[in-house]
């Protein structure tokens, strides 16, 4: 059987803050189609080498590829435009906002000072309202965004991120911090992206969650990838064990 060509490639990547080696020569791969997991002890880099994929940071070393294409030095809205979208461990939405405002935002053609309720109109608000109503939250569309609980806020950035239809989209802690009611119902959006076609990268503490949702499973252990494959591999690998326990 043909194995899918990786849609996001990290080779040798490298980068360090002072003398700390946050991230030390780390190479992997996300299957196009897949839902990947990057998960490893606190320190081993895993926000480091996100905020190096979607450019919030610059490596010292190594490349980032997406499609083939090496993005190591783009600025962040190239990556975008390349069909890179990502959230963050706290959520970055405009409190103060609606929550309708806040997933059309990233369309952009209204700018700050003109918004208000009335700001988003026509398709982009029918587009918003449909993500709105995938992620469930529907009667909350002019509610604002900072009213909502931290677990619905997650499912709003999802959303968010969701309205530029991005190829493949990077989730930090998708389930960190929310009630096991919306924890699932994270876990059936992702499933649900997934075979809508969408590919994920996601950060993840909680392990029942990464190991029931993906396939690959990357370990990061002091910026480097020690162990790589199934849920069931990596959780019979010595490095791992080793990597965990020694946390
Ligand atoms: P993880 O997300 O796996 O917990 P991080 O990528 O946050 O790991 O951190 C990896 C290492 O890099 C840690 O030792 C952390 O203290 C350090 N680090 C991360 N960001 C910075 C920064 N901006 N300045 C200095 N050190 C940092």
């Amino acid at each position: 059987l043909k194995t899918a060509p990786p849609i996001l490639e990290v080779e040798g990547l490298s980068k360090s803050f002072g003398g700390n080696q946050a991230v030390n020569d780390c190479t992997f791969t996300v299957p196009e189609g897949s839902i990947t997991g990057l998960i490893g002890p606190n320190g081993s880099g895993k926000t480091t080498v996100f905020n190096l994929i979607s450019g919030t940071l610059l490596p010292d070393a190594g490349t980032v590829r997406i499609g083939g294409t090496d993005i190591s030095r783009m600025a962040s809205w190239g990556r975008a435009h390349r069909g890179l979208g990502r959230t963050f461990q706290s959520t970055r939405l405009f409190k103060e906002m609606s929550v309708l405002e806040n997933i059309a935002a990233p369309l952009g053609s209204f700018s700050i000072p003109q918004m208000g309720l009335d700001a988003v109109s026509g398709r982009e608000a029918e587009r918003a309202r449909e993500l709105l109503d995938f992620v469930g939250l529907s009667r909350y569309e002019q509610a604002k965004a900072g009213s909502l609980s931290y677990g619905q806020q997650k499912l709003v950035e999802l959303a968010q991120v969701l309205v530029l239809d991005p190829k493949l989209i990077l989730l930090d802690e998708p389930a960190g911090g929310i009630n096991p009611t919306l924890i699932e119902r994270m876990g059936d959006l992702i499933r649900d992206l997934n075979a809508q076609g969408k590919t994920f990268l996601l950060v993840e503490h909680n392990m029942p969650f990464v190991l029931g949702l993906c396939n690959p499973v990357r370990v990061l252990a002091q910026g480097h990838v020690i162990a790589t494959g199934s849920p069931d591999e990596i959780q019979k690998d010595d490095a791992v064990i080793d990597a965990y326990l020694g946390d």
